[in-house]
């Protein structure tokens, strides 16, 4: 019988013992009391029997004994019971109730003794309840044995007959009963067992489903983490197509490197990017530099170190991306800020010859860890533009610019000439033209030869150009040793004074060719529309015949157009 079983078959039965031994108890004081019964000694003899056995039964239900010890003692109890009961009957008869009480309680002890012992079809079990029901048998139909009559004998031993059919019939019943349970029991707990191997194989089914969820959920990750990653690259391969793209759209280096630069803030997100390029390369007198702040704040950092920086790529001349500061560790002593967190320096060069950097700086911690190549192919294709925009600028100049001079030549002028004096019709504004000629420069050329001549022609050029630039107005030479001065927007008045600084200007310069001073005077006519001659197209002329008028009427002199005579 399984043992939990067994274990709620005893609880519930403690309470049949207690009722049934105070019952007998009562029944054997009772019948001392009531006077059914004399014999004193066998009455306490009963009574100490069902004490003894009593405390037994409590000794066991406690549980306080080992499992095993339990039933065995549970054996020796019934036995020596029913032992005990037999000897009792030798000394006396009991009043008839209280032998059929006896014999109640032995059919319990036995039964009770199969089950807790499992002794049930052996044939040690049945020896044994083979004893247990005689010795029951004499104990309870002993004492009446002398005193029946042999019918009554035989029914007698029919009874103790019957006693051993009825402990034996019930132990079968009891047998088959825990039999069919037992049956029960192992199939359910197979059963049972069958469900957590089971559950068992399901548990591993759930870890290998976890184990691939989780391969599955890492592999998305690298998948995401390459999109991300290619989804960058498409920017970035994007907005370099965009920078080309307006790269072969004009040939303005500065607007070039705005566009540039922008680009790189937007796609890259650095705090400050920054351009510079050296004047030559900038095609220009002085450097140029360009900023694009995102934070602005950083801007004059860059502004005041960016030149120095260039100076040392050139100096040692770095050609790879130069780490300035790599989160605010610096390689050298630029950019310091306590913002600056990252800078790096690209440098922008075509062979041998340097011709800027781009810085780029950034206030957060590895910020250029996922690689430089982004900002070298801006750089790279910057300087691309940058050498077909001074080749285009070159070509431009040679096309516009007179060789020598360097100021605008004939052919040019032809080309913007009539869209100038458009644009002064159009505006209601006015325009002075004056014609510069050089006196006896023929002698300069005979004198001092043709460099010389060339030297005091560029000369003139110069102070020319620089009339031009400071008043808004164009330089051109018009001739060999004839040079034009058109001033938009300015009157005949301001023009005399412009044109009267710029006489003493070439007057007072002297050319040191050689070991030869040469200086020379110029011949100046002037005209001015509306104000001389209200025709733009003969402006020109008007200021040309002027300049004859000087050099008819001595040279080294100004004619305003229409005042000959003054
Ligand atoms: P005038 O005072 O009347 O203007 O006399 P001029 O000698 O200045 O004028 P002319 O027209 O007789 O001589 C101009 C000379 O300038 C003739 C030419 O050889 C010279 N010339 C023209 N272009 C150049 C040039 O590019 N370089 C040099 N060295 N001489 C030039
Ligand atoms: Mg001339
Ligand atoms: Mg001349």
């Amino acid at each position: 019988m399984p043992d939990e079983f067994k274990n709620e078959f005893l609880k519930r039965h403690i309470f049949l013992y207690r009722a049934m031994f105070s019952l007998i108890l009562c029944l054997i004081c009772m019948t001392k009391a009531a006077g059914l019964y004399q014999s004193k000694g066998l009455l306490i003899f009963y009574v100490l029997i069902y004490l003894f056995l009593w405390g037994g039964e409590e000794f066991l239900y406690s549980g306080k004994d080992k499992e095993k010890r339990r039933y065995y003692l549970y054996s020796v109890l019934t036995a020596a019971a029913l032992l005990a009961m037999t000897v009792a009957s030798f000394f006396g008869r009991l009043p008839v109730f209280c032998a059929f009480g006896n014999l109640m309680i032995g059919i319990l002890l036995i039964t009770d003794d199969y089950i807790l012992c499992n002794v049930y079809n052996t044939l040690i079990a049945l020896i044994r309840r083979f004893i247990y029901s005689f010795l029951l048998s004499m104990a309870v139909f002993r004492p009446y044995w002398g005193t029946l009559k042999n019918t009554w004998k035989t029914l007698l031993l029919l009874d103790a007959f019957l006693v051993f059919l009825t402990v034996q019939l019930t132990a079968s019943m009891i047998y088959l009963i825990i039999t069919y349970h037992d049956k029960r029991y192992n199939k359910i707990y197979f059963k049972h067992l069958d469900v957590i191997e089971e559950n068992k194989n399901l548990q591993t089914l759930q870890d290998k489903i976890e184990k691939v969820n989780s391969e599955i959920n890492f592999q998305r990750l690298n998948l995401t983490r390459a999109n991300s990653e290619l989804e960058r690259m498409n920017v970035e391969i994007r907005s370099l197509i965009d920078v080309m793209k307006f790269f072969s759209s004009g040939f303005s280096i500065r607007e070039h490197a705005e566009y540039m630069l922008k680009n790189v803030t937007n796609v890259k997100k650095t705090s400050v990017s920054g351009l510079y390029l050296e004047k030559d390369a900038a095609m220009q007198d002085r450097p140029l530099i360009v900023i694009d702040p995102a934070d602005s704040s950083l801007a004059p950092v860059l502004q005041r170190d960016i030149e120095q920086i260039y100076n040392l790529i050139c100096e040692e001349n770095i050609r790879e991306p130069f780490v300035l500061i790599e989160n605010f560790k610096p390689n050298s002593h630029y950019l310091q800020s306590d913002r600056v967190c990252n800078a790096i320096a690209f440098p922008s060069y075509d062979g041998d010859r340097f011709y800027g950097v781009m810085v780029c700086v950034a206030t957060s911690y590895d910020f250029f860890l996922s690689g430089l190549s982004f900002y070298e192919s801006a750089v790279m294709d910057f300087t691309s533009a940058l050498i077909s925009d001074r080749l285009y600028s070159q070509t431009e100049d040679m096309a516009k610019k007179d060789g020598l001079t360097k100021i605008f030549n004939r052919v040019y002028y032809n080309r913007f000439f009539p869209e100038l004096c458009d644009q002064v019709m159009a505006g209601n504004s006015v325009m002075s033209l004056a014609m510069l000629d050089i006196d006896h420069f023929k002698s300069v050329n005979d004198t001092y030869g043709h460099l010389a001549g060339d030297e005091v022609i560029k000369m003139v050029a110069k102070v020319d150009e620089k009339y031009a630039e400071k008043y808004g107005g164009y330089a051109v030479r018009f001739g060999g040793e004839e040079f034009l001065l058109i001033l938009p927007g300015v009157g005949l008045s301001d023009a005399k004074d412009i044109l009267q600084q710029l006489h003493r200007d070439v007057r007072e310069t002297v050319i040191h060719f050689e070991d030869k001073d040469i200086s020379v005077n110029l011949s100046i006519g002037i005209a001015c529309y509306k104000e001389t001659c209200g025709n733009l197209q003969e402006i020109v002329d008007r200021a040309d015949r002027a300049m004859y008028y000087s050099k008819e009427h001595g040279r080294g002199r100004i004619t305003i157009d229409g005042k000959e005579g003054e």
